[in-house]
């Protein structure tokens, strides 16, 4: 029997929700082309669209929101996330900034100095990669095999291919790699988290090459809790103490505090010690974001975020979370639906090829469930796979992705395990007719990050 973790909160104030009829589910999707991006929110129940932003802040967190202190320079808010930031993670230096790519955009510059270079990670985010190959340099992605072979389980997804690591180094010379970048949990293996030996062992080996180390660390202490659960001489230590001990091995991070930090809006910068590097991230911080005590911030989103930031560490908390995520991927396993596993930190990914296997990769499966899905139920999922893809920039042919993936992401205190039931009871209705579903089309494709604007069709 699968236990069930109660919510360690109760619930202070309701958004109410309207669910629409089948009928209008259907109109609706036909008028946003078949792209749920395009649906109103209002059409939809439960949406599961992202974890970015969509969690809900606690009675200390909207008290947080009337002490904002909205001085231009050196707010009271601003020295409170900073301290924050010396306490958790032990870095001498705090940049706020408006989200996680205002972090990157930032920083990278400051650490890719030549075009060319190489910027080593187990798997970048989008936007992350974006703002790499906007710097000219190239992202490598050296994830674990293990993380493409859905079905069988493995504690540590999001780990580097140590191997690999090392080898691309050696290839391609050391001082053609900008820094390696370590992104945990791994949001685009399912969120799945990376071992506190791996990270150990990349940062040694970074060492060995003289090669600097950075966190991409939205989903830090979704990880952490990963560690004291599944990796044996952590299942004593804190999680504060855990989170203390990964920071150590890297020179600095990048944060989305949209995730982990439990607030609609906001980012960070940590490092470590490194005053150049610090000074140099300052000086492109102003011309971009912000001042340096604010980045883009409010002082009331500052002080949310650093109060954000110690709820997000809570145990109680992380159990009750990371069990939501793993009882709707036990529903939906024991409903036979396939799932990469175990399920991550974050959302639970359905595998479309497996679902829909009469579907080819140039027709969307894993768009075609997540449209099926919300006719089925009004609940909103998001596509990660060929469609997300898109074309080879030179041939322009569509590019087969190795997973084609529907993910369910679970925002973070704000739905409940019955909203759980409903979307697994969904799923599990649409496998019976899952070979009656038909693939998609284009009627507009845009050329840059199409999976948002883009519009279909049903293919006849
Ligand atoms: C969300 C996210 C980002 C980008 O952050 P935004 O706040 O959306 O700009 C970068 N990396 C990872 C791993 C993320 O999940």
């Amino acid at each position: 029997m699968f236990k069930r973790v109660p919510e360690p909160f109760k619930i202070k104030m309701v958004e109410p929700l309207k669910i629409k009829s089948r009928e209008e589910r259907i109109k609706a999707l036909e008028a946003a082309g078949y792209n749920p991006f395009l649906l109103d929110s209002d059409d939809v129940y439960i949406d599961l669209l992202t974890d970015s932003g969509t969690g809900a802040m606690s009675d200390y967190q909207w008290s947080g929101l009337m002490l904002g202190d909205e001085s231009y320079a050196g707010s009271k808010n601003y020295r409170n996330l900073k301290e924050t930031v010396e306490d958790l993670f032990g870095y001498s230096y705090a940049l706020p900034v408006h989200q996680g790519r205002g972090a990157e955009k930032v920083l990278f510059p400051c650490l890719i100095k030549e075009k060319g270079q190489f910027v080593l990670g187990n798997m970048h985010f989008d936007t992350t990669k974006a703002h790499i190959e906007l710097n000219g340099a190239r992202a490598v992605n050296l994830v674990t095999e293990k993380a493409f072979d859905t079905a069988t389980p493995y504690d540590w997804k999001g780990n580097f291919d140590l191997d690999k690591l090392e080898s691309f180094i050696k290839e391609h010379k050391p001082e053609n790699v900008a820094f390696i970048l370590i992104t945990v949990t791994c949001n685009s293996a399912g969120g799945q988290p990376v071992s506190m030996a791996n990270i150990r062992a990349v940062s040694e080996i970074a060492k060995k090459y003289n090669i600097r180390v950075f966190f991409d660390a939205a989903r830090f202490a979704e990880n952490a809790y990963f560690i004291k659960q599944r990796e044996n001489e952590y299942k004593d230590k804190s999680i504060r103490e855990i989170v203390k001990e990964m920071f150590s091995y890297a020179d600095g991070f990048t944060m989305s505090a949209k995730k982990d930090a439990i607030v609609n809006i906001g980012g960070l910068i940590g490092i470590k010690d490194d005053e150049d590097l610090y000074n140099d991230a300052s000086s492109r911080i102003v011309p971009y974001e912000g001042f340096i005590t604010y980045g883009g911030l409010a002082g009331r989103d500052m002080e949310c975020l650093a109060r954000g930031l110690e709820e997000g560490i809570d145990e109680d908390y992380l159990h009750y979370r990371i069990s939501q995520v793993a009882y709707l991927g036990h529903r939906l396993i024991e409903g036979g639906i396939p799932i990469q596993t175990p399920t991550g930190g974050h959302a639970v990914f359905v595998d479309a090829k497996k679902l829909l296997p009469h579907i080819p990769y140039y027709q969307f499966p894993a768009q075609v469930l997540v449209n099926a899905l919300y006719i089925e139920s009004g609940v909103r999922a998001v596509e990660i796979g060929s469609f997300m893809l898109g074309r080879d920039p030179e041939t322009g042919e569509q590019l087969e992705s190795p997973l084609e993936l529907m993910r369910l992401t679970i925002p973070r205190r704000v739905y409940t395990n019955d909203h759980m039931d409903v979307v697994a009871d969904a799923l599990i209705a649409i496998k019976d007719k899952a070979k009656d579903l038909k693939g998609l089309e284009f009627t507009y494709e845009p050329k840059v990050l199409r999976h948002f604007t883009a519009r279909l069709r049903p293919i006849e």
